[in-house]
């Protein structure tokens, strides 16, 4: 830097900082303080305002982890302030560094009525803009002492993430609680100062506009009198309004700026606290819109809003206020924020339907985009998902945090599985947690990769992970970076009109194909196995639960329990939020999802045990129920069982076992392991020669930072194979062979029970787990005799082909990847599948062996880190995967369901007729319904599962006045397609109603 132009910075730095800033409350005057620390969990406000309050010195320490402190402030405004800007201050023991992550607190008045949050960031509460003399102040804060888990020891194990464990010593200490005069001239050239010496950084070193400034800069100090400031402040700003006033070149790129404040419904803290982050930062966001009258604020969730409707009415009352007026907007129209990869395709239809109808029922809108600013990577489901809800746009900057590639485009088309397309957009400011800084605002313009052929994009502006969201420092900033020379243009603006003008200009955008894949956090797909056990489990329940209730409404005419399904789907939606279900939130919050999971299927199951009983009748009859659409008797129905007479023979050769039925021979090693698995039809073996499949390997599993978040490839270099064995035994059970291993390693425990059931070309292998490992990662390994190029994963409403290669570094980042039920692997004419009950990664490589290349999948069973939750994973665990021989698209899509959604016998008299069925190859139905909008009609949705065009029909077993096509969230869509048959393209969705 020029020596001229270091010694400016220099000058500016200091004064701003150490005189300006200080001296933008001119004189202050204590309050008196008291407090109440309540014993247990939050009350409401009501409650608060009227506990006994004992005196309390500012000064002091309070507040232990998780614990809610009032405070009751009272004072009278100095005889001297009349007609003065007065604001309290209050400084709870903030540390600036970390907003969202330590103590908070909502400010409200004696009648109740909330004013706004102090946060580390946002210290002050207005009190008059014209005070008077004498005039008495009572405040209340409802004050959180939540402990900071992140920022002091990144990473470190720590036991305060749980109320259970947390310490009871208090973790912050007060500094000022007090009325301040606000001197609003200084104010305005603290945010002139900042904005120019911020600018002038990311200009050309001699070039014209930056000398001018800093010349302007260095004329704005002579004219200040560093001991008068209020005084001289108007004369220093004088000095700097030529340089504020140029205004911005033609061709400056365009940011709309949205307020923003990424408030994670649950993360370092639990749920119960987002309730109230979600409040304070709300009555923030209202105050600052009543006070700039050009300021937008979105946020996303339903979720969130319901919250605040239901337990701070009176901050919901303002939201709802300025959502009408424009300028608080509802954005994405999702339940929650979830996580898209490992929810199922109907999970994501309800994280739109769910919110969707929230807004339209609350404020009469619908979102017209989805805001994704921070899940882990997006399905390439989604943009077929997206447009059959009815959205028109799609944003996120997560990808921005790959670890090895740089995304090639901001504004692109993204096109998914079925060739669907959605206008999409990432800020080249990679960031959604933007203070509009100038060095934020400059990389906009400099890394927007269609600088070419378009002129804008998104900053989401405010602090977020946690909330306090936009200040009043940054929408000063953005009135000066409206129209400035040598700074892009800032607009406050909503991302709907963003998304017309990026969508009218870019008339040729690129298109990106398939999974928007992150290359980080990869160990969210396994991370809190119980947590994606339960995922898995709730989802299957709630969809059983709508089939039987549906069934037994429509042919029993018994009552469909719309709001307790209603109820149950809400709380499995939270639970996808995208640091719920991806496991990285503190042991608390996964505590929690644990019993909320559980509680979701009993409900569920006694909805669907209700309805089945109804169904079957009294009776003796052993019925099965089957609530698939692919296999059994009555699928989607009840019949009773029918007698395969097939069976299977069970050996012992070598200390080990062979298993062999019509389909397939399996030979077991005295270790348990896998040799061979030959399918009878084609006399191929699926097991690599001279290997061993069904092997676990336990891997060291230390990544860099974001232990639960994390796996770093090196962690492949050091692994233990865990191949002796402390016992093996066989026995068939009821026809079925079932060998069981048992295996100890470092400080755990397996036992795993292989079966082969007589008519089955799947091997089960179902292992019960006592994990006690600390920072490994448990693998069950499979080489395949298959030279594959592509691995097939199931994802929503059909899978994805990866390459096996690892030729280009996009593909070499892939090292870990997401699926749901099943993985297949094949050569043109064999295959060979794994699929799983409740785990979500994998790995593949390609190995050499002397017959040639082979392809090995890996299943991703455990991991242990200890951030944020010190015990991730410590305890019990029972995972079950299956080795499916002779594979293809269909048989791996079947046995994938069928390993997770068994069928039920009930004992009654009726044989059940399918409510609905389906012919056509590869046709899968989802979901049966009865209709969000309670009108008992039938909603069904089917899609295809193999990747080609198939036709087929759907069979109505109910008497019904018509079927035709509706979106995704259940919308009448124009020119709608009618009728009983169709034509499906791949992976095509399709949601049908039938009218009753
Ligand atoms: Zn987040």
């Amino acid at each position: 830097m020029h020596e001229e132009t270091s010694l400016t910075v220099g000058r500016v730095t200091r004064v701003l900082t150490e005189r300006v800033t200080p001296a933008i409350y001119s004189t202050s005057h204590p309050l008196t303080v008291k407090t109440h620390q309540l014993d247990g969990e939050p009350i409401p406000p009501a409650h608060g305002l009227a506990l006994d309050f004992a005196p309390f010195e500012v000064g002091s320490a309070w507040g232990p982890a998780w614990g809610t402190t009032w405070f009751k402030l009272t004072g009278e405004v100095p005889a001297g302030w009349s007609g003065r800007r007065v604001e309290a201050r209050i400084d709870l023991g903030f540390d600036i560094n970390m907003p969202g992550f330590q103590c908070e607190a909502l400010v409200y008045r004696a009648d109740g009525t909330p004013v706004k949050s102090i946060n580390p960031r946002n210290q002050w509460v207005p009190i008059s803009d014209a005070a008077e003399g004498g005039e008495s102040i009572e405040l209340y804060l409802e004050a959180a002492s939540n402990p900071v888990l992140l920022d002091y020891h990144p990473f470190l194990p720590t036991q305060e993430g749980d109320i259970e464990t947390s310490s009871p010593e208090p973790l912050y200490r007060t500094r000022h609680m007090e009325l301040a005069v606000f001197e609003p001239e200084v104010f305005e050239l603290s945010l002139d100062l900042e904005v120019l010496l911020e600018l002038q950084a990311e200009l050309p070193e001699t070039g014209p506009r930056r000398m001018r400034i800093l010349q302007a800069l260095d004329n704005a100090l002579d004219r200040l009198d560093l001991q008068r400031i209020v005084a001289t402040a108007s004369d220093a700003r004088a000095q700097l309004r030529d340089a504020l006033d140029s205004p911005a070149e033609a061709s400056s790129h365009r940011i709309a700026a949205v307020g923003h404040a990424h408030i994670d419904s649950a993360w370092l803290w639990p749920v119960r606290e987002t309730i109230r982050k979600v409040a304070r930062t709300t009555s923030s966001m209202t105050e600052l819109i009543e006070n700039d009258p050009d300021f937008l604020y979105g946020m996303s969730s339903a979720q969130q809003y319901e919250w605040i409707k239901e337990h701070r009415p009176e901050v919901y009352a303002r939201v709802k206020d300025a959502v009408a007026k424009g300028r608080f907007l509802p954005l994405g129209g999702m339940w929650v924020e979830s996580d898209t990869v490992m929810p199922t395709g109907e999970s994501i239809a309800r994280q739109f339907s769910y919110g969707q109808r929230f807004f339209e029922k609350e404020f009469g809108i619908r979102s017209k985009g989805v805001w994704l600013p921070d899940s882990f990577g997006y399905s390439p489901a989604l943009p077929q998902l997206m447009r059959r809800a009815g959205f028109e746009w799609f944003f996120t900057q997560k990808i921005s945090w790959n670890q090895r590639n740089v995304f090639p485009h901001h504004s692109f088309l993204w096109e998914g599985i079925d060739g669907s397309r959605m206008f999409t957009h990432f800020p080249p400011m990679d960031t959604y947690n933007s203070q509009l800084s100038g060095e934020e605002v400059a990389k906009s313009t400099r890394q927007f990769r269609e600088n070419r052929v378009a002129t804008q994009s998104i900053a989401p502006v405010g602090w977020g992970d946690g909330g306090g969201g936009t200040t009043r420092e940054m929408t000063g900033k953005a009135r000066r970076l409206a129209d400035l020379e040598g700074s892009a243009r800032v607009q406050w603006q909503h991302p709907d009109d963003f998304f017309d003008a990026a969508k009218a200009e870019l008339t040729d955008p690129a298109v990106w194909v398939g999974e928007l894949y992150l290359e980080l956090h990869r160990g969210t797909l396994t991370s809190q196995h119980a947590t994606k056990a339960g995922n898995r489990r709730a989802e299957q329940a709630l969809i059983e639960a709508e089939l039987w209730a549906t069934t037994a409404a429509v042919r029993d005419g018994a009552a469909y329990p719309h709001d307790e399904l209603d109820r149950l789907w809400k709380l499995l939606l939270l639970q996808q939020f995208h640091d719920i279900l991806p496991g990285t939130s503190i042991a608390w919050v996964h505590r929690e999802a644990a019993a909320t999971f559980a509680a979701i299927v009993a409900d569920a199951q006694t909805i669907a045990a209700a309805a089945r009983r109804v169904l079957a009748g009294e009776g003796d009859r052993k019925l099965v129920f089957n609530p698939t659409s692919i296999a059994g008797p009555a699928p989607l129905g009840a019949a009773p069982a029918a007698a395969s007479g097939l069976s299977v023979s069970l050996t012992e050769r070598d200390g080990g076992f062979v298993l062999e039925n019509d389909l397939v021979t399996v030979v077991i090693t005295a270790e348990g392991l896998i040799t061979s698995a030959v399918d009878t039809a084609t006399g191929r073996d699926a097991i690599a020669p001279g290997t061993e499949a069904n092997l676990f390997q336990l891997h060291q599993d230390f990544p860099n930072m974001w232990d639960a978040w994390d796996i770093d490839h090196f962690y492949r270099n050091r692994v233990d194979d865990l191949r002796a064995a402390e016992s093996l035994s066989a026995q068939l059970v009821d026809g079925t062979a079932e060998v069981v291993v048992e295996r100890s390693f470092s400080t755990s425990a397996l036992r795993q029970t292989i079966s082969l059931a007589p008519d089955s070309a799947t091997v089960v292998l179902r292992t019960e787990i006592d994990w006690n490992e600390t920072e490994k990662l448990l693998k069950l390994a499979f080489p395949l005799d298959l030279q594959a190029a592509t691995t097939e994963a199931e994802t929503q409403f059909g899978f994805h082909s990866r390459p096996t290669h690892v030729n280009t570094s996009w593909e070499a980042a892939k090292f870990e990847t997401s699926m749901h039920r099943f993985v297949l692997v094949r050569e043109p004419d064999f295959g060979v599948a794994l699929v799983n009950d409740s785990i979500y990664g994998y790995d593949t490589t390609r190995d050499s062996t002397d017959a040639g290349v082979s392809t090995t999948v890996r299943l991703s069973l455990l991991r242990a880190p200890r951030f944020p939750d010190p015990d991730t994973d410590h305890g019990t665990h029972v995972i079950t995967t299956g080795l499916v021989i002779g594979a293809t698209p269909e048989s791996a899509t079947a046995a994938g369901i069928e390993l997770n959604a068994p069928a039920t016998v009930v004992t009654g008299a009726n044989n059940v007729a399918p409510l609905v069925s389906v012919s056509g190859e590869g046709i899968v139905v989802s979901s049966v319904k009865l209709a969000d909008d309670r009108s008992g009609d039938v909603v069904v949705r089917v899609y295809e599962s193999r990747g080609r065009r198939t036709t087929g029909a759907l069979n109505v077993g109910f008497a019904h006045s018509g079927i035709r096509e509706v979106s995704l969230i259940e919308d009448e869509i124009p020119d709608a397609r009618t009728g009983a048959e169709f034509a499906l393209t791949p992976f095509e969705v399709r949601t049908v109603r039938i009218a009753r």
